[in-house]
């Protein structure tokens, strides 16, 4: 038995939210199972220097870039025609681009509450929508959800992300029941303390740091390439019958108390 069940060459991803953090991390580990990657972000000026260094390991070719804001449905849907046009058939979509915002619920704006919400899962619909209007035609398809943590525990001061992320694992079975049967597959990853800018924050936070590593039974916190490995396997056909899961990659923390 070989490997090469995880060999993505051929294949074109896109992975949202790609010029940083977690998402380019993983888009540079599909880039080296083999596959063309599409990054994605708001920022121009990052995403453009995020294609430049990935595209330096990898060849312009194999490493493309497409600017658009995953809440917009119609933007959304002008990048995946893009990469379709452009790159080729969409074979691997990362829904990864996502925010987060700290404040105790009572003193919680609903705009930022929606925007949460909408940045977090409204947009892995929108994108996996059209991503799937595609695959499904052609009967082959991955896409992976982030999730997190807080898909399944919640913490003060961040209600929003918690719930948007409880949406994730439920949005991952409901694209599950209506696509799978279209040779879809449509699972999660949820990282757990992952060490990227969005959590510099809590790493300086000395308290906070003492109490991860503590709540950690691997006792550290999560690096981005601690989270390749399931991404490429969720990718590729060494996944072809898991269907609607989440994958917790969290040193252990969901599963102690
Ligand atoms: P970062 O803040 O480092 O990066 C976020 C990325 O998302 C950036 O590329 C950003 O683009 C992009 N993005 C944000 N909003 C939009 C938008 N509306 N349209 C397009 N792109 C957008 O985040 P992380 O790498 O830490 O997190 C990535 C994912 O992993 C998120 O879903 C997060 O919830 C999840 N996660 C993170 C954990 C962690 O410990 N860090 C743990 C568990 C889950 P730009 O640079 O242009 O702003």
């Amino acid at each position: 038995m070989t490997l090469n069940m995880f060999d993505l060459t051929g294949k074109v991803a896109l992975v949202t939210g790609s010029s940083r953090g977690i998402g380019s991390a993983i888009a540079r580990g599909l880039a080296a199972a083999g596959a063309t990657v599409v990054l994605n972000g708001l920022d121009e000026q990052r995403l453009e220097g995020a294609r430049v260094a990935l595209a330096a390991e990898f060849g312009e070719e194999r490493v493309r870039a497409i600017g658009f804001d995953v809440t917009d449905a119609a933007a959304a849907a002008s990048g995946i025609n893009w990469v379709e046009a452009e790159v080729g058939p969409l074979d691997i979509l990362v829904n990864n681009a996502g925010v987060q915002h700290r404040v105790p619920m009572l003193d919680l704006d609903v705009e930022d509450w929606e925007r949460v919400l909408r940045t977090n899962l409204t947009s892995a619909f929108l994108v996996g929508r059209e991503a799937a209007r595609h695959m499904i035609p052609r009967g082959a398809g991955k896409i992976i959800n982030v999730a997190s943590v807080q898909t399944d525990l919640a913490r003060p001061t961040i209600a929003p992300y918690t719930a948007s992320k409880g949406g994730i694992r439920n949005l991952t079975r409901a694209m599950t029941a209506e696509w799978a049967e279209h040779g879809l597959q449509i699972n999660a990853i949820a990282p757990g303390y992952i060490h990227t800018e969005m959590t510099q924050k809590l790493v300086d936070d000395t308290v906070f740091n003492e109490w991860i590593l503590g709540r950690t039974p691997a006792h550290r916190w999560g690096t981005v390439d601690d989270l390749v490995g399931p991404a490429v396997w969720l990718a590729s056909a060494g996944s072809n019958f898991v269907n609607g899961q989440v994958v917790f990659i969290d040193g252990g923390m969901t599963v102690v108390v």
